[in-house]
């Protein structure tokens, strides 16, 4: 079951799972929430969702958890279409999905990919270790632009480019006369994959790319819309999918290296 999704996974499996001992389950963090106008508001619970898949395919005996797409998020609130739940519920809500998943799995990471979201998490991460349960947090360290720059915008390329990039028709098709492919859309069709292209070509803008250092006091007081009328703390201008792919492949080996630390189940080698 390397790799298994738990909402796709049934209890006596999981049961049985976590009885051979060493089970560690992944818990993606996002956050619904303004990335200008090129980017959708999931970026952040796609990246984490990714980074976690990705992970746990590596990892024997991991199951990624369904992703939570809300975080706290107040400094974009003044851009349409986001949905904070602020730092406190935040913490509350980490610190209560702790608890439940260590009656089952005997280690808890949370991928978060959300910047916002860090201080609730280390604040649950130490309640849940307070209360000895084995739970651990890892944020990526993309470095580049803050949000929905140059960075998040190779980032969200690349996975655009994995999606396209699956086998089509799939293997459990093959052999059959293929069916006709369908137009790429943004609204995707009742029974259809989930993620079509997430980036807005043609309409990325620049934002405000002074360093995050220098915007971080006016930002936390007055919001995003205060330093960035377009929301974007960053140029997005160079993304590309090959730049996306590479700071996604070096945040997978760091997020396996941390396991790999942590845990005594290994980590298999990447092919
Ligand atoms: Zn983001």
């Amino acid at each position: 079951m390397t790799g298994a999704r738990l909402d796709r996974a049934t209890s006596p499996e999981i049961r049985d799972r976590a009885a051979r001992g060493g089970s560690t389950l992944l818990v993606p963090l996002g956050a619904t929430e303004q990335h200008g106008p090129h980017l959708p508001l999931g970026t952040d619970s796609d990246i984490a969702t990714a980074l976690a898949r990705d992970a746990a395919a590596r990892i024997p005996g991991a199951v990624v958890g369904p992703t939570l797409p809300y975080g706290s998020s107040g400094e974009h609130q003044d851009f349409a279409g986001t949905l904070s739940i602020g730092a406190a519920a935040t913490e509350l809500v980490l610190v209560e999905l702790g608890r439940s998943a260590s009656d089952t799995f005997d280690r808890l990471l949370f991928v978060n990919a959300h910047g916002g979201n860090l201080a609730p998490l280390a604040a649950a991460v130490e309640r849940l270790r307070g209360e000895g349960r084995d739970a651990r947090a890892w944020s990526p360290r993309f470095g580049g632009d803050a949000h929905a720059g140059r960075t998040e915008t190779s980032l969200m390329l690349a996975l655009d480019a994995a999606e396209r990039g699956r086998p089509f028709p799939p293997p459990a098709d093959r052999g059959r006369p293929n069916p006709p492919i369908a137009p790429l859309r943004s609204t995707a069709p009742v029974g259809a994959p989930e993620r079509t292209t997430a980036v807005r070509e043609g309409v990325a803008e620049v934002g405000n790319d002074a360093p995050l250092a220098e915007l971080i006091g006016r930002l936390r007081a007055e919001g995003v819309r205060a330093v960035s009328p377009n929301g974007v703390l960053g140029d997005p201008t160079g993304a590309s999918a090959a730049e996306g792919r590479a700071l996604l492949a070096a945040a997978l080996e760091d997020l396996c290296a941390t396991v790999r630390a942590w845990t005594t189940a290994g980590v298999e080698v990447a092919s």
